[in-house]
């Protein structure tokens, strides 16, 4: 399938590849692909298509449908408690490890790394100041699956992850999530983390769900589904 390429403000598009969305934002001087695609192994050339600055990479975790053209960046940013887990599926590239309250420039555009982690132990976000906007990876999804069943994933420390996002939710007017709707509006973020409570207390039970040839359970959040073991 054919990557589908949209603008959604100036200087930044979304890359629709089957199931999983990624990237571009470009400041004055440099260029951003966040996340590198699901079957597509030739970001690049998408990319030179928009924008002709210099390209980095930054992934917001290491699972496989956000890191398909990761080979085609001899280095690429990644939170370093991801390095199990992309090294896991036996890919290369050198890890510019960033963390929380880091901050990348693109000329005129800085980016902030949030910390996210649950859904992998190094998830992060980038909050865009100048858009209002964060774009969260897997962890925040509305109408979708939020991915936390298998060895690497936590459910408290998902709920804490959200929990830290409260105080900044009045600086965010849209969440860009890799999955399911987009935007997504800061209210689902209380949401999540209420009934995600309750899944942890046993108070939401799940149904069988098939996923990649097993079965695990659906949780209803209310404004997303959760796979869960
Ligand atoms: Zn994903």
């Amino acid at each position: 399938m054919n990557p589908v390429i949209s603008s959604l403000r100036p200087d930044t598009w979304r890359i629709d590849d089957g199931g999983v969305r990624f990237f571009l934002l470009c400041g004055t001087e440099r260029a951003l692909l966040i996340d590198s695609g699901m079957t597509v192994t030739g970001a690049r050339e998408i990319v030179g298509e928009l924008t002709s600055l210099p390209l980095s990479l930054l992934n917001t975790h290491a699972d496989r449908d956000h890191t398909g053209s990761n080979e085609e960046f001899e280095s690429f940013y990644m939170h370093p408690d991801e390095e199990p887990l992309y090294r896991r599926s036996g890919k290369s590239g050198r890890i510019l490890p960033v963390r929380g309250g880091d901050v990348i420039d693109l000329g005129s555009r800085p980016l902030t790394v949030v910390e996210l982690p649950g859904h992998t132990p190094g998830s992060i976000g980038i909050y865009d100041a100048v858009n209002r906007v964060l774009i969260s990876g897997d962890p925040i999804q509305q109408n979708g699956n939020i991915f936390m069943f298998g060895d690497h994933r936590s459910l408290p420390r998902y709920v804490e992850s959200l929990k830290n996002l409260l105080p900044m939710l009045d600086q965010i007017d849209e969440i860009w999530p890799s999955h399911a709707d987009l935007p997504v509006p800061p209210s689902v973020v209380p949401v999540l983390i209420e009934k995600t409570e309750a899944l942890l207390r046993g108070e939401i039970a799940g149904e069988p769900f098939e996923m990649h040839g097993r079965t695990v359970l659906r949780a209803d959040l209310g404004v997303t589904g959760m796979l869960v073991e």
